[in-house]
């Protein structure tokens, strides 16, 4: 078996096919396993939450690492098994829901985490692809209490995204939103070949470290949202534009050009060069502005 976890014949003679709508691509290679698992930094003092553990190939790691694990998983026929390697472990729980309706300070940490003394909770987890996004903001917008880090094996061009500083064509609305709740990086890239079956894209691990204190003070934090999707909506158009088309942000364009003069930038600027903390002054200002 060497350094790969032997995927293929588990799924044979546990008689699973893996379901391609729920993003089952497994890892086979037990090199990678072991650097996502070191890049989370684990000690018996954190309980981690695993999204998708799939045929448990990083739950057995995590479990060793770490004090606790639950490991979420929505596919029912997965549980033969992770059930033997809950009671082979001794420290696992499964939870047979999906991730996106749990509400995950009281499903997971009040129910788990809590009762059983851990302070520090980690997650970690290869995401399902057709729901990268959804699943990273649902963690970063919820303020999971104890939450410290997020590790997530995602597409290389979401990990670019998430990670991406103002200029570039991968700088939109996830790098802020990501930049505003977490301090993240691009951690290594992954190939197809480490997984079963292969996907058509590389991958790559993030790494993102929750921040304690917001980076920036913001009146109205749903507004701040607001004004950074409305402004990465139309890439090409300047944001005087952008803003002022958005009828649910209450502003004119003479709102907006006057407050970019405020914070220092001409009115032909587009979104993609403000930095995060730009896009907090402009939101401040266009939420007392607005209509
Ligand atoms: N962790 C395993 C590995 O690395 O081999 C499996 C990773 S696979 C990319 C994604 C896993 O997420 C699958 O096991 C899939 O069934 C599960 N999954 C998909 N959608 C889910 C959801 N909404 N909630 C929880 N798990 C989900």
């Amino acid at each position: 078996m060497g350094n790969y976890y032997n995927t293929g014949e588990i799924m044979r003679s546990y008689d699973i096919r893996p379901t391609k709508s729920l993003g089952q691509n497994f890892l086979n290679d037990l090199g990678v396993v072991r650097e996502i698992v070191s890049i989370a930094q684990l000690s018996k003092e954190d309980a981690v939450i695993e999204i998708g553990p799939g045929l448990g190939v990083m739950t057995s790691m995590l479990a060793e690492e770490a004090g606790m694990v639950v490991a979420v998983e929505i596919d029912t026929k997965l549980l033969k098994v992770l059930e033997p390697l809950k009671i082979a472990k001794g420290n696992i729980e499964i939870i047979n829901e999906d991730i996106l309706k749990l509400d995950i300070k009281r499903d997971i940490i009040e129910k788990y985490i809590v009762p059983n003394g851990y302070k520090r909770v980690k997650v970690v987890a290869n995401l399902p692809y057709y729901i990268t996004t959804p699943i990273a903001m649902k963690f970063l917008e919820e303020n999971v209490p104890l939450l410290e880090s997020l590790t997530f094996m995602v597409q290389k061009e979401v990990a670019d995204r998430m990670t991406a500083g103002p200029g570039g064509k991968e700088y939109g609305a996830l790098s802020v939103a990501v930049g505003y709740f977490a301090e993240g990086k691009t951690a290594f890239k992954v190939p197809p070949s480490a997984f079963t079956p292969r996907p058509n894209i590389d991958s790559a691990v993030v790494s993102l470290i929750v921040r304690k204190t917001p980076p920036f003070e913001l009146k109205d934090k749903d507004y701040f949202f607001k004004v950074v999707k409305a402004s990465f909506a139309q890439r090409r158009k300047m944001l005087t534009n952008s803003l002022a088309n958005a009828p649910y942000l209450g502003v004119t364009r003479d709102d907006v050009t006057e407050t970019l003069e405020e914070i220092g930038k001409t009115a032909t600027i587009r979104g993609e060069v403000l930095t995060p903390a730009e896009f907090g002054e402009l939101s401040n200002s266009l939420y007392k502005k607005r209509g």
